[in-house]
């Protein structure tokens, strides 16, 4: 065995050591990293929800938030018909980005919207008839199982996340009507 034979055994294990130190490291800073986004995600996801319903579990206040936020979901799921302004949806829910585009192809599902980032229109996904945004970007034509859809950077699509109407222990009496 020549000298530069064992150079290179050497080299190799030093960098072994080298990269295995390293993974170690990185493994410990990914698993504090990803601690740290579950702690911050369930912040946010408590966040919302105080948000949606801002009442104590039980408290008669969070059960007829409870009750409304369910009526407005069955609406939103059952709309087959009508395209929405993004305007009037946030009045009453939340918009909830699923984070997948139809770039395989469209997937009608009762409750998923296309939401045009041009017009800020939603178009539901499962539809009775065709259904156009404001801006002809987004279509769904159900009689010929066609679709258009700009590129993906330019539309979402979303769920909407109902939310009860009562804000604070005063409002308990304000019942808007969320649809026409
Ligand atoms: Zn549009």
């Amino acid at each position: 065995m020549d000298v530069s034979n064992i150079n290179k055994y050497t080299d190799l294990r030093v960098r072994i050591n080298t990269v295995s130190r390293m993974d170690k490291q990185r493994r410990r800073e990914l698993k504090a990293e990803g601690k740290r986004r579950v702690e911050e995600y369930s912040n946010q996801v408590h966040q919302r929800l105080a948000e949606r319903n801002p009442f104590p579990v039980g408290d008669p206040n969070w059960v007829r938030n409870l009750q409304a936020e369910y009526k407005i979901n069955r609406e939103y799921r059952k709309n087959d018909s009508q395209v929405l302004l993004e305007a009037g949806v946030i009045q009453n829910s939340e918009i909830k980005i699923l984070g997948f585009n139809f770039d395989k192809g469209f997937m009608p599902h009762a409750g998923w919207y296309v939401l045009c980032e041009n017009c800020r229109n939603l178009v539901p996904t499962k539809c009775a008839c065709t259904l156009l945004c404001s801006c002809g970007a987004v279509a769904v034509m159900p009689e010929t199982r066609q679709y258009l859809l700009p590129p993906s950077d330019k539309y979402k699509i979303v769920e909407l996340i109902g939310r009860g109407p009562i804000r604070s222990p005063d409002s308990a009496r304000q019942w808007w009507k969320f649809w026409r």
